[in-house]
This record gives C-alpha cells, structure tokens and sequence, in this order.
C-alpha cells in the first residue's frame, strides 16, 4: 500500500505514520528525517539543506527529489510506503505521479490530517518539551519564530498539494483534532473506503 500523509507541522503525521507502519509492515518515511540525517554528514548539500530547516523554509525540490528516488528504490519499499512530509509543493507531487507512473503504480491514498492552525503552536511546544523531558536535545526549527514561518511554507506551498490531490479525487481528510486513537480509527475507515485498500 502507498500512502500519502498530507497536513501542517505539528499535525500527527509522524505519530499516525509510525502506526501505520507498524500496522501493515511498509516503512515511514520522512522527508524530514531524512533530511536531517543528510544534514549530519557534513556534506556541502547536507550543510544547505541544515540552515534553510534551521529557518523554517523548505529545501529545494530538486535535492528532496533526489533523495526520496534513491530511497524509494530501497527493497524494504519494494511493498508500499508512507511517505510523511512529501509531498510538499505541487512540483513535488508532479514528479512523485511521474515516478509512480514510469514503475506502473499508483498512490493508494493521500491522507490529509486537518487541524487548527491556532492548535499548532501548542503541539510543537510539546513535542520540545517532550524531547527536553526525556534527556534530548529539541529539533532546532521547534521553535515559535521558525514554526510561524513553517506554518506559511505550508499555506503557500503545501496546500495547493491537497487540492491538486482533491482535483483528481485521491485526497481524503481526516479530522487531525481528535484524539490520536480516534485519528488511528478515521484513517483506517478512509482506507477501508478505497476499492484498493
Ligand atoms: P514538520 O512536518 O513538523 O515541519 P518535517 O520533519 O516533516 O517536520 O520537516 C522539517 C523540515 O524539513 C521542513 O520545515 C523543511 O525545511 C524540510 N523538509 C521536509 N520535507 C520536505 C520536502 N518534501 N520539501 C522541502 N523541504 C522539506
């Protein structure tokens, strides 16, 4: 099964994806993540992609494309996959049913996990002192200044994903307020829903 999770920073798709994953045995990937983990290693592309996360903005599709190609290619994805944070501009979404299309393959779902823009600050600001409570360091871009400046990358370059999504009739929302069983239950009856589920 090949999953989309669509929604804001801060909305449980990293929470809903973990569940997800372990529920049908496909990974989670996350842009982010990985993102991060090419930042660590040090190398010039890594470094760029470092300080534009550290400011809230996004990273060029070009590198973001680059590495979910590679990791798409990874056996363990050979099944289906997650995809949590990507895509996250049109151009990104164009290219992924390209990739699909050239593998004969199709998304399964796009899932877009609708919150409160007000209820966002409040979720980052948990998950920082979640991290800081269990002895780690807080992402660098969990704070109020760069999480408003996420918050516009994903009204001016994310939400026109979900309509060009809802345009070709794949996207299904989800109320991303309730609680996360109750947010693991709507997804599951969305999937349930689609003839390919
Ligand atoms: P969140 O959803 O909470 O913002 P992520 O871990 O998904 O957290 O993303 C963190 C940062 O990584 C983003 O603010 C952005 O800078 C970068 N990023 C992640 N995915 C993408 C993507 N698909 N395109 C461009 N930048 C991305």
């Amino acid at each position: 099964m090949r999953i989309v999770l669509l929604g804001p920073p801060g909305a449980g798709k990293g929470t809903q994806a973990a569940r997800l994953s372990a529920r049908h045995g496909i990974p989670h990937l996350s842009t982010g993540e990985m993102l991060r983990h090419a930042a660590e290693t040090g190398t010039p592309s890594g470094l760029r992609a470092k300080r534009l996360i550290d400011a809230g903005n996004l990273v060029p599709d070009a590198d973001v494309l680059g590495i979910v190609a590679t990791r798409l290619h990874d056996a363990d994805a050979a099944r289906g996959y997650i995809l949590d944070g990507f895509p996250r501009t049109v151009g990104q979404a164009e290219a992924l049913d390209i990739m699909l299309e050239t593998h004969g393959q199709a998304l399964d779902a796009v899932l877009e996990l609708r919150v409160d823009l007000s209820a966002l600050v409040s979720r980052v600001k948990a998950r920082a002192d979640a991290a800081a409570a269990a002895g780690q360091a807080p992402r660098a871009d969990d704070n109020a200044t760069t999480l408003a400046r996420r918050v516009n990358a994903y009204l001016e370059a994310t939400q026109p994903v979900s309509d060009y999504y809802a345009a070709t009739r794949r996207l299904s929302p989800v109320d991303g307020m309730a609680t996360p069983d109750e947010v693991d239950a709507a997804i599951a009856a969305a999937l349930a829903r689609r003839p390919t589920a």
